[in-house]
């Protein structure tokens, strides 16, 4: 049984955020694997140790806020967990919740969990609109495309990027780089939701999940035609 965690589901669900979760689960489903959801709100307790794919998604500063407080009584228990192999999406709020600080306008740094080095600044201007990136997934490139609507941006400091900018501003419009890796943690700026829209993405967290658990899996392939027709039409439009 893989156990997928979805933390802070009231609040941290910016864009359709959620459907990650569906996706994962759907996806999961229609394989026969079986698979289960818990969500965890402020102040619930949970055994990351029994989590085997952790989502975080895109919150409001004000949300934010609330949560890094939250989570910081969690940091020790999920850094271990992260380090276990723990496989973690976290999108937009999320990811730089993982990292040393967000900075917001007005100078106030909320504290992120250092679990990675990374860390943001807020500008003046949000960095908004449709992207597409080029990732690696054990050593295949593929197009992702996705959603970004951030104030944020996100400074890398070593931390290794999760994907190369093809269109769209990514983690600080500067450097061509679009989220971040570490471990079995994936973070990104993309909405959209990033796993429905991008199935390849999805099913190489299922398959960390599984191995997580000590399972080597081929997974059984499935019908993509729609998410392809639908990638297809925006990348024709972005590139
Ligand atoms: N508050 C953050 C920013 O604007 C996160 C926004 C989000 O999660 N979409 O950068």
């Amino acid at each position: 049984m893989i156990t997928v965690c979805h933390m802070y589901p009231d609040l941290l669900n910016l864009y359709g955020d959620r459907g990650n979760v569906i996706a994962f689960l759907k996806r999961c489903m229609w394989r026969n694997i079986p698979v289960n959801l818990v969500e965890v709100g402020l102040g619930e307790s949970i055994d990351f140790e029994k989590i085997d794919f952790l989502f975080l998604g895109g919150g409001s500063d004000t949300e934010q806020n609330l949560i890094a407080r939250d989570l910081m009584k969690r940091k020790k228990l999920l850094s271990q967990a992260v380090e276990n192999g723990l496989v973690v999406l976290a999108i937009c709020g999320g990811y730089q919740l993982l990292g040393r600080y967000y900075r917001t306008l007005d100078g106030k740094e909320i504290p992120g969990l250092s679990i990675m080095n990374h860390y943001t600044v807020a500008g003046k201007n949000r960095l908004t609109g449709n992207v597409a990136v080029e990732i690696e997934l054990d050593g295949k490139k593929h197009k992702i495309v996705g959603f970004e609507n951030h104030a944020g941006r996100t400074f890398l400091d070593g931390v290794k990027p999760l994907s190369k900018i093809l269109s769209g501003f990514g983690n600080n419009a500067k450097d061509g780089t679009e989220g971040a890796v570490y471990k079995n943690v994936f973070c990104s700026y993309l909405h959209g939701p990033i796993l429905p829209k991008n199935p390849e993405l999805t099913d190489h967290l299922i398959k960390l999940a599984l191995e997580r658990k000590g399972i080597q899996q081929e997974l059984l392939p499935l019908n993509d035609q729609f998410e392809k027709q639908a990638k297809e039409y925006i990348l024709s439009k972005l590139l």
